[in-house]
């Protein structure tokens, strides 16, 4: 009797299972899993792919995609790893998304990362210099001498610092301290005194920011001068950018700065369907999405599907666009 059981149950269980495997026509029977790599967690990065993740998830049962979300080191460590097949999709800032497709700048000893695909443009990402009140950090150049947090491995952020630096003639060994920690860790090291500032190349109003400007009085400092308008000149993904008077504690007037845009990438290697739902979920679905982080508030449709978009769109992406006209 006992072994009949077993018998039976060991069957079904096996009839089960062919039934899901032999079912591939239709996506919905199959469980897809995808990951987006984000950011540290007191990012934006990692709110926006969460908030991609939740409108995709909502359509699971239908879709059959299981989206999830990592928090990475930034940019650069999204596009490698989705380069070497271990993410799906990731957030990147839209100059290193122009340097890996085209195999320059940080990209180069890799090479082109001709598969590398765009999706859809997200928010700003203003170069932030935030300083402790004390620090007589009062522009980029003034950062000679101090010890700041310039973006920790693996970030847009040090990527994008090394290349603001350069522009000025400053080098690491210029700093007193050149300081790599997290996002997540910066906050607390400025208002200890460990630093007097941290750079970020963020979406506003960020968390980390909003925490250490209440905290201990934190100001935001000034990226403007003729060395930012050579560098806005002369390349197509820099552009000048402000962060709001009054967005953050002790800063009532608008700071004058330039910055990137963030972006949402792929891999030609991600099937075509996958993107598609993807897109479809956030598009179909963009007011409750833009609510979902107040960085993504003023997003508008007929720039996400062009601005800072280098890499060449993902056919998943084409085609929802063009089902909705968006693109021709
Ligand atoms: N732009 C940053 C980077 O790639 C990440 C910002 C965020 O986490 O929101 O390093």
């Amino acid at each position: 009797m006992m072994k009949k059981l077993v018998k039976t149950a060991l069957l079904s269980g096996s009839v089960a299972i062919t039934l899901l495997a032999g079912s591939s026509a239709t996506m919905a029977a199959e469980q897809t899993y995808v990951s987006i790599g984000t950011g540290g967690v007191t990012g934006v990065y990692y709110p926006a792919g969460g908030a991609i993740c939740r409108l995709v998830n909502k359509k699971r049962k239908e879709t059959g995609l299981r989206c999830s979300v990592e928090s990475t080191g930034g940019s650069v460590f999204n596009i490698n790893a989705i380069r070497k097949g271990d993410l799906e999709m990731g957030v990147a800032q839209s100059d290193w998304q122009f340097h890996a497709y085209n195999g320059s700048s940080k990209f180069k000893s890799a090479g082109p990362f001709k598969d590398l695909r765009a999706v859809f443009s997200l928010h700003a990402e203003p170069a932030t210099l935030v300083v402790r009140a004390d620090s007589g950090i009062k522009e980029f150049k003034d950062i000679k001498g101090k010890r700041v947090n310039i973006g920790q491995p693996g970030s847009g952020t040090v990527a994008t610092f090394d290349v603001i630096a350069k522009a000025y003639g400053i080098k690491r060994s210029d700093l007193k301290l050149a300081a790599e920690l997290k996002s997540s860790e910066m906050g607390k090291a400025l208002c200890d005194n460990k630093i007097d500032a941290y750079f970020i190349l963020v979406g506003h109003p960020a968390g980390l920011i909003k925490e250490t400007t209440t905290t201990c009085g934190a100001k935001i400092a000034d990226i403007h001068s003729p060395v930012i308008d050579n560098l806005v000149k002369s390349k197509t993904y820099f552009r000048y950018a402000s962060i709001p008077a009054n967005m953050y504690r002790g800063t009532p007037t608008a700071v004058k700065t330039f910055g990137v845009g963030a972006t949402f990438v792929s891999s030609a290697k991600v099937p075509e369907k996958v993107i598609y739902e993807v897109v479809k979920s956030v598009f179909d679905n963009i007011d409750s999405f833009k609510k979902l982080h107040p960085a993504l508030k003023n997003l508008k449709v007929t720039e996400m599907v062009k601005d800072g978009l280098s890499a060449p769109l993902h056919s998943g992406a084409i085609k929802y666009f063009k089902e909705k006209k968006l693109l021709k």
